[in-house]
């Protein structure tokens, strides 16, 4: 295991977030998941926190809404762990860190959780029929094909692009990537009702916040974007007030409502929740996405991911090459890469750490 870096393993990464957590004092909370990893090992959501119990304003950083996206998740916030200082958080603001929100993605290196849901897409108000997406049921044979060898790869894969050729790229995107609610073995699946993830959120989203009036959740992700850029997305279009002070504090946020973002707008992102969830609390929030390899690159992985755990035996031969392929679209072992990507986390926590700590 290295002290500093992606991990190789959930267990890995969880078991250092602990020990970094219990070294500077963190109440430590685990919330057991009822799935198991892929050695039938337990999976977890943890929670650490710091600071005053009764702060006026709560810092969270989230790890693991993508299962795999959280071995950069777990490492950054073990880097912010690690390099804490006497002092580092200032009067007034209580530190939050949720490891592997989606635990059960992480260990078996998916984006996705155990009913195959995209999490950033569950979280659309289920009292209502899901948004349509109705462009997917075209392409879904051809994303996710019964047979994934040489041939299939490369005819669906000419497929695609020849999609993408007729109506552009931005469109193939938000076809493939903005959510879909039909296709339950498909990419970007968003569920049939609240998940276990979900679930969890609306049950302690108060009691992470506590008394606090204001704040600041910063959701790590990876897989979009340039090698080892960081782009901060918001969920709120430019001219609400919580993407206005984002901007204000960070400089470059782009909104994925008004296109300005890396990312598709999507259906069912939980950050937007939180806003519904907490009516009461100024929140700044914002996903904070690490460029990895190109997009292509990207989706072929998921298509891998998605094809053998709809086979049914995610075990099986073959099993290996494909998460080894998922977890090289989502992470990459090059220190340098690691650099990069933590010295954007430190800039983007250390404007948030400075504007919650000043007195409202
Ligand atoms: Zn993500």
């Amino acid at each position: 295991m290295t002290d500093r870096g992606l991990t190789s393993t959930y267990e890995q990464s969880r078991q250092r977030f602990l020990a970094a957590a219990q070294a500077v004092g963190a109440t430590i909370a685990t919330h057991p998941h009822p799935a198991a990893g892929m050695d039938g090992g337990a999976l977890a959501l943890d929670v650490a926190t710091l600071g005053e119990p009764d702060a006026r304003a709560v810092l969270l950083i989230v790890s693991g809404t993508h299962g795999v996206e959280g071995f950069t998740g777990s490492a950054l916030q073990h880097h912010w762990l690690d390099s804490l200082g006497p002092g580092d958080i200032p009067e007034g603001l209580r530190v939050v860190l949720l490891h592997a929100f989606n635990p059960y993605g992480f260990a078996w290196v998916r984006r996705v959780n155990e009913d195959n849901v995209d999490l950033n897409r569950n979280f659309v108000d289920w009292s209502q029929p899901p948004p349509a997406n109705e462009d997917y049921g075209g392409l879904a044979h051809l994303l996710v094909p019964d047979v994934w060898d040489d041939d299939t790869q490369q005819s669906t894969t000419l497929q695609i692009l020849a999609y993408a050729e007729e109506f552009g790229f931005p469109k193939l995107q938000e076809v493939v990537s903005g959510g879909q609610y039909t296709h339950q073995t498909g990419v970007f699946y968003g569920g049939t009702g609240p998940v276990w993830s979900h679930r969890w959120l609306v049950e302690h989203i108060g009691d992470l916040v506590g008394p606090a009036t204001r704040l600041c959740v910063v959701d790590l992700h990876t897989g979009l974007g340039p090698w080892g850029h960081g782009e901060l997305i918001s969920h709120e279009a430019g001219d609400a007030p919580g993407y206005q002070r984002g901007s204000a504090w960070w400089g470059d946020l782009r909104s994925m409502l008004d296109g300005e973002s890396v990312s598709a707008n999507l259906s069912g992102d939980w950050l937007g929740a939180v806003d519904r969830l907490m009516p009461d609390v100024e929140i700044t929030a914002a996903a904070l996405e690490f460029g990895t390899v190109d997009t292509v690159t990207v989706l072929q992985s998921l298509r891998a991911d998605a094809v053998l755990h709809s086979s049914g035996d995610p075990l099986g031969p073959g099993s290996e090459d494909v998460r080894a392929q998922v977890r090289a679209a989502f992470a990459d072992d090059d220190p340098a890469w690691f650099d990069a990507v933590s010295a954007r986390f430190d800039e983007v926590i250390g404007a948030a750490t400075a504007q919650l700590a000043v007195t409202k």
